[in-house]
């Protein structure tokens, strides 16, 4: 968990930059749904459904 929650952070403003793989944004996803803190800073950064949005059309690289 907390290793998960230190990718997470580390990660997300790329995630906005779209210079994640799927693969990595979901793993992102799932953390960000179990930590409380992780779901605050997705909300930060964009809303929530703007971000899974953005997840779910993202292509694979
Ligand atoms: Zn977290």
């Amino acid at each position: 968990m907390r290793r998960e929650h230190r990718f997470s952070l580390r990660h997300l403003p790329a995630t906005l930059d779209d210079e994640l793989t799927t693969r990595q944004r979901l793993r992102l996803q799932a953390h960000a749904d179990d930590c409380p803190e992780c779901g605050r800073c997705c909300a930060t950064f964009c809303s929530f459904a703007a971000f899974s949005s953005a997840w779910g059309v993202a292509p694979e690289r």
